[in-house]
């Protein structure tokens, strides 16, 4: 460690892939960083901080995508020697104390199992084994051994929905600040757990993810304890590393590895009890409580979330299998019908044809699984041109058809509606809608706050909320729920 400030470098690359979306994550998917913007992306390591006083952060290159399918190899090449050229250099110029790793841990790469433990292995191969090495994670997010092995200071989120993601990259400079200036390397104490399953069952809104995270605090709080951390892991890719796990870092090993095995146990012994954390049912139910809220007069909007194509998850976003049926519901379609949000599918083609047209315009379209028609095929819309949006950064344009009650979304790339403001920005209030149908799981926060009403509808698609419906084939097993376990597992920690 040198005697100036220590040196610490920011490099990165986030993305939740499902491996069961036809999409492909792209160059457009991603909008990387470099240099100084890199460092600006951390308002917590802003000069005059604490933090970013604390060290010389040097940004590297980040780039994040919202999830979607597997990463092309080319692109995830490319980002990979741009971060490993980055730090060739900044080793030329003297030795680094740190590396912040930002990283999801469920990206997915064609043709690799554990990217970011790939990505991990490079880094050291041009780092060496001193620096030491803090990631921030997503808790949906897989701890591989190389992942636990290698980085001294992993950290995820205790909040699904990820309210707690910004406090969760500041506690791992935090804690990887603390740790350059020391002597000694962390220890962990690290617990795979064989549980797999959806986010939509592990909300921290509910129990027991509710109290399995809220005990978190008190288990860090202990003399010797750094950071104590759980992982769901991600249950829509097909990897020996997909599983729950738990680790704990600190100096203390007995404190760490009893921290670790009651988190572990608690986690265990929970899990029969998860469950959705929305009702559930399919989408033929959800629209039925939605009218029957409207008919009892419910306030607006009733949300139905068409969870088997979440791109907040990794699905592809041009599933056409709930459009398709909503278009078949007389009830919806007639000109008098509820106000219905239908969000959303992008088709770039499909848009071209729809900006030829004037407001107005009978149209006469058809739209959706161009990328991924695993599950239903392209759908036809006619109804009237409704409106036109330009210039979303993430949807390019947008257009909005109406079919009789129905407002059917169709952009030009992929996009999320999670947001109320999504569908502000383009003219249509959900406080206004009797239903809003939108491809999500678990609400997000302004969505949540508006619901007067909630189906959680367990559509299909790349990722499906039915885990054993997908045919995982290279999982460890067994595997909670996916098989019966006549003993309980072994769930002693191995102390890295
Ligand atoms: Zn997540």
């Amino acid at each position: 460690m040198s005697a100036a400030r220590p040196r610490i470098a920011i490099l990165g690359m986030a993305i939740e892939s499902s491996a069961y979306a036809a999409h492909r994550a792209d160059y457009r998917d991603f909008s990387p960083l470099v240099g100084a913007e890199v460092v600006d992306r951390y308002p917590f390591l802003a000069a005059g901080t604490p933090l970013g006083d604390a060290a010389e952060w040097i940004g590297v290159f980040y780039a994040r995508s919202i999830p979607g399918g597997r990463v092309r190899a080319e692109v995830y090449a490319d980002f990979r020697e741009r971060m490993l050229s980055g730090l060739r250099d900044l080793v030329t110029d003297g030795p680094l104390d740190g590396i912040y790793l930002d990283i999801h841990g469920a990206m997915s790469v064609v043709g690799m199992d554990d990217a970011e433990g790939d990505l991990l292995t490079g880094i050291r191969s041009v780092v060496g084994p001193d620096p030491v090495i803090a990631s921030p994670m997503d808790l949906h997010g897989n701890v591989s051994e190389t992942l636990a092995l290698g980085v001294e200071l992993l950290t995820c989120y205790r909040m699904a929905p990820h309210e707690d993601a910004w406090d969760t990259r500041e506690r791992a400079a935090r804690n990887l600040v603390d740790w350059v200036g020391r002597d000694d390397r962390p220890r962990r104490a690290w617990v795979r757990v064989p549980i797999l399953l959806p986010g939509e069952k592990t909300s921290t809104r509910v129990e027991p993810a509710r109290r399995l995270y809220g005990a978190i605090p008190e288990h860090e709080a202990l003399p010797g304890v750094t950071d104590a951390s759980i992982w769901i892991g991600y249950a829509w890719a097909d990897e020996p590393r997909c599983h729950a796990t738990v680790l704990v870092s600190g100096d203390d090993e007995g404190v760490i590895v009893r921290a670790a095995e009651t988190l572990a146990a608690d986690l265990w012994d929970a899990r029969e009890e998860f469950d959705f954390v929305g009702p559930p049912g399919s989408l033929d139910e959800g629209i039925d409580r939605a009218l029957a809220h409207r008919n009892a007069g419910g306030g607006k909007p009733y949300l139905i979330s068409d969870s088997g194509d979440n791109p907040g998850a990794g699905g592809t976003g041009d599933v056409t299998w709930t459009l398709a049926r909503l278009l078949e519901m007389p009830t919806l379609t007639a000109d008098d019908g509820p106000l219905t949000y239908v969000a959303s599918i992008f088709d770039a083609t499909a848009i071209a044809e729809l900006f030829a047209l004037s407001l107005g315009d009978a149209v006469d379209v058809t739209a959706g699984a161009r990328v991924d028609s695993r599950v239903s095929g392209p759908v036809r819309i006619r109804g009237i041109l409704h409106s036109l949006h330009e210039g979303d950064p993430d949807a390019g344009r947008i257009a909005v058809v109406r079919v009789g009650g129905l407002r059917v979304i169709v952009t030009e790339f992929r996009k999320a509606y999670h947001a109320t403001a999504d569908f502000t920005a383009i003219g249509l209030d959900p406080l206004l809608a009797d239903i809003v149908v939108t491809k999500i799981g678990y609400l997000e926060p302004t969505l949540y706050d508006v619901a007067q009403g909630w189906t959680l509808a367990l559509t299909p698609g790349p990722v499906d909320q039915d885990l054993l419906r997908l045919g995982h084939e290279r999982i460890a097993r067994p595997m909670f729920p996916f098989d019966a376990f006549p003993e309980r597992p072994d769930l002693t920690a191995r102390v890295l």
